[in-house]
């Protein structure tokens, strides 16, 4: 097992860069999105601030959203380490990260409505384990703001309301009714994660998951890559702009993740991640960190 310390402050930094820094991608989508808009519209203007908020942010390291939201980790880890520690290091890590104010306190009792005031509690931070073959340890770090996963919904197809069979025209017509939904909340433009089939659960993991994808990725499945990129053209001409101020752009992008499922069920689970899109990843061997985003 790696020294608990060591990998307690390589976990703070990966916290920090995600809170911090918005990853290169989402910095080149949001400014491609501003340079398409017409000059001084107000779509324009509000994809110029959310550029110079996100370069302040970075140059001042603190947090590019005043909700750091929910803490997601995703780990796989090699065989000289536990699970159980690796839990420990995070939660310590969290604990750092909010008393450094990287976090705001965000991990509230359900029942009493108290706040722990240091992102932990039960389930939090959340903490998904995968054990691999070869040594060594990624994890990568989602921070999800709450206004973004509040419209985040899930279809069982077909559903008559929105004339979705279970087909990939269906899954189309329920990615489309969720943004249009989503418009006034969930900070635009959104990346749209969508997970299609599983169970109500795994159909949402799979949703999340597919938000760890570059925004400007191609999905290697050729039919996918095609469907993505219609819907992410066919959601841009809502014109619901950024924050919903009206534009050409509402979705950065749209990516699918596919389950197996069970005959009875069809589920299309779709993840809503708003502009404030922050991923980071710690890659850690042999007591050596290095960050990716
Ligand atoms: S939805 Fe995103 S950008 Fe909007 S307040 Fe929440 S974290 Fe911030």
């Amino acid at each position: 097992m790696a020294n608990q310390m060591e990998l307690k402050d390589a976990l703070v930094e990966l916290i920090r860069r995600a809170s911090t820094h918005l990853p290169p991608d989402q910095m080149a989508a949001l400014r491609r999105a501003a340079d398409s808009e017409p000059k001084e519209s107000m779509a324009q203007q509000t994809f110029e601030m959310m550029i110079a908020n996100a370069e302040a942010a970075a140059t001042s390291s603190t947090p590019t959203c005043q909700d750091t939201g929910t803490l997601l980790f995703y780990v796989d880890y090699g065989p000289e380490f536990r699970q159980r520690e690796l839990r420990e290091a995070i939660e310590a890590a969290a604990r750092e990260a909010t008393r450094r104010s990287y976090l705001r306190p965000n991990a509230v009792d359900s029942r009493s409505g108290k706040n722990s005031g240091d992102n932990t509690g039960i389930g939090a931070p959340y903490i998904h384990f995968e054990e691999e073959e070869k040594p060594g340890l990624r994890v990568r770090l989602m921070l999800k703001g709450g206004g973004s996963e509040n419209v985040g919904r899930q279809y069982t197809v077909p559903d008559s309301e929105i004339g979705a069979g279970r087909d990939l025209d269906g899954v189309r017509k329920c990615i489309i009714d969720a943004v249009f939904k989503a418009q006034g909340y969930g900070c635009a433009p959104g990346i749209i994660g969508v997970g299609i089939g599983g169970d109500r659960m795994s159909s949402f993991l799979a949703s999340k998951e597919s938000l760890f994808r570059k925004v400007d990725d191609t999905n290697p499945d050729p039919e996918l890559a095609k469907l993505e990129e219609q819907l992410t053209a066919e959601c841009n001409t809502l014109g619901i702009g950024p924050m919903g101020f009206g534009g050409s752009t509402s979705v950065l992008g749209v990516k699918l993740n596919f389950r197996h499922r069970v005959p009875a069920s069809f589920f299309v689970s779709i993840s809503y991640m708003c502009w404030a899109n922050r991923k980071a990843t710690l890659l850690y061997r042999n007591g050596t960190a290095e960050f990716e985003q």
